[in-house]
């Protein structure tokens, strides 16, 4: 598998770990675009949320719980942001799932 986020998460590619449990890994983005920005992966390999099916259902909501987890964590009380781009018209550029946490500055809307 010559996956670069299946490597980070398995520790073969070094990374500045966040938080990570049996399901997934998380950990400091290389290129941030804001003071906090963390990326929440599957250890499981799914290329992007539009290759999920229902068996996904709880590794989802696990996923979403553990963004959750980390901005309490990180501590920001003005708010923060979760996205998950998909696909090419998403901007998703590594094809493994994964959850942007960022945050520690207000983000526009809509988004470019
Ligand atoms: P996306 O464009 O949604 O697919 O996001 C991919 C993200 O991975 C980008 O924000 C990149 O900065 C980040 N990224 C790429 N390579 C690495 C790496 N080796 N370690 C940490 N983050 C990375
Ligand atoms: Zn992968």
């Amino acid at each position: 598998m010559s996956c670069l986020f299946c490597k980070i998460a398995e520790g073969s590619i070094p990374s500045t770990p966040v938080y990570q449990d049996e399901l997934c890994y998380a950990f400091a983005d290389l290129n941030p675009q804001a003071p906090v920005h963390v990326l929440i992966v599957p250890r499981q390999h799914i290329a992007s949320l539009a290759e999920t099916t229902a068996e996904d259902r709880p590794l989802l909501g696990h996923l979403f719980w553990a963004a959750g987890e980390i901005a309490r964590a990180k501590g920001l009380p003005a708010g923060y942001r979760v996205v998950v781009n998909t696909g090419k018209d998403g901007g998703q550029t590594v094809d493994h799932l994964h959850l942007h946490l960022v945050g520690g500055r207000p983000f526009g809307w809509p988004p470019g």
